[in-house]
């Protein structure tokens, strides 16, 4: 659905995007992870047609973007980061305004302005001033805006930003039921728990380079991060500790009276369990490190995804 290859893009003396390649299929959410000011805003931008890109080329649908533009603006819907609405008109005026933007026929306009109220769950506030919403609220009427020209793919850049947990919520719900109608989405965030609930593949994005791609799975194999689980005993003695090793065959690290332990936490973690128990250690603290996007991050980076 997207194909981009060897983009780039400075601002001055400033390399934003630094000869990024990578394909997003149709019907998946592809998540952009990275910290602030990685690129993921300019990247979203090229292909938004709002930055002209240095070198590199950008395929939607099919369709050059360097001269296809009108063609590829009407196949995507940008949700930008800043919130572009009239505080003073109601939410029903501001998507009529849009609408006109977009040059959506008046008689569609009305009813597909409706629809889209109700998927984002505010038709019954629709004529309520936009200055009357709160921060999640102009969110979800800043992303019904992107909508209304019937777009087949979403760019979504940091929706999240700034708005409270339960609209927060709301504004996953949409992505996952634009994303169930068959919509392609692409959504950027420096929240390794967004992309792990909303995107079949992720790109990881830092300093303007893509260091890794594809799922969650594929990426941890990719960035070696193991589960661990850390348990600490009332003593452990030098003695049980080998024999523990000789029974579990797992990479043991020991601190004072606390094990490190890499292993599959599925498979392993009972076992760690009886076996201490066999060797009458007494556990006083267990704790299981599930590998995650943030630990994928700091592994590949050699940095924490929010500092
Ligand atoms: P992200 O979206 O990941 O936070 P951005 O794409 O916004 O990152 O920014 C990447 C880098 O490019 C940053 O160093 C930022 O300061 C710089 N940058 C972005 N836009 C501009 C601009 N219009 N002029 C100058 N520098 C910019």
């Amino acid at each position: 659905m997207i194909q981009v290859n060897n983009l780039s893009k400075s601002f001055e003396n400033i390399n934003a995007v630094k000869d990024i390649s990578f394909t997003i299929k149709r019907g998946e959410v592809f998540g952009f992870l990275g910290p602030n000011g990685a690129g993921k805003s300019t990247t979203l931008n090229m292909m938004s047609t709002i930055v002209k890109g240095d070198s590199g080329s950008i395929f939607i649908d099919g369709n050059d973007l360097s001269n296809n533009q009108n063609k590829c603006k009407q196949l995507i819907g940008v949700v930008p980061q800043e919130i572009s609405l009239y505080d003073e008109f109601s939410a029903y005026q501001n998507l009529q305004f849009w609408g006109s933007l977009y040059k959506v026929p008046a008689k569609e306009l009305k009813t597909r302005i409706e629809e889209i109220l109700h998927l984002i769950g505010l038709y019954d506030r629709k004529d309520d001033l936009i200055k009357t919403y709160s921060g999640g609220m102009k969110r979800r009427i800043n992303i019904a805006s992107a909508l209304l020209h019937n777009p087949k793919i979403l760019f979504m850049d940091e929706p999240t930003v700034g708005v409270d947990p339960q609209s927060r919520n709301r504004i996953f719900e949409i992505v996952e039921k634009l994303n169930q109608q068959g919509m392609t989405i692409v959504y950027t965030t420096h929240y390794m728990e967004e992309v792990e609930r909303l995107c079949n593949r992720i790109a990881i994005i830092d300093d303007g380079k893509i260091i890794a791609q594809g799922t969650k799975s594929e990426l941890q194999k990719q960035s070696g991060v193991k589960e661990m689980v850390e348990i600490c005993f009332k003593q452990i003695n030098e003695n049980q500790l080998n024999r523990l090793k000789e029974s579990l065959q797992l990479n043991i690290i020991k601190t004072e009276n606390c094990l490190s332990i890499e292993c599959n936490a599925n498979k392993d973690l009972s076992r760690i369990i009886t076996v201490s128990n066999s060797f009458d250690l007494e556990i006083v603290d267990l704790e299981l490190k599930k590998a995650n996007l943030e630990t994928v991050f700091l592994n590949l980076t050699g940095k924490q995804l929010r500092d």
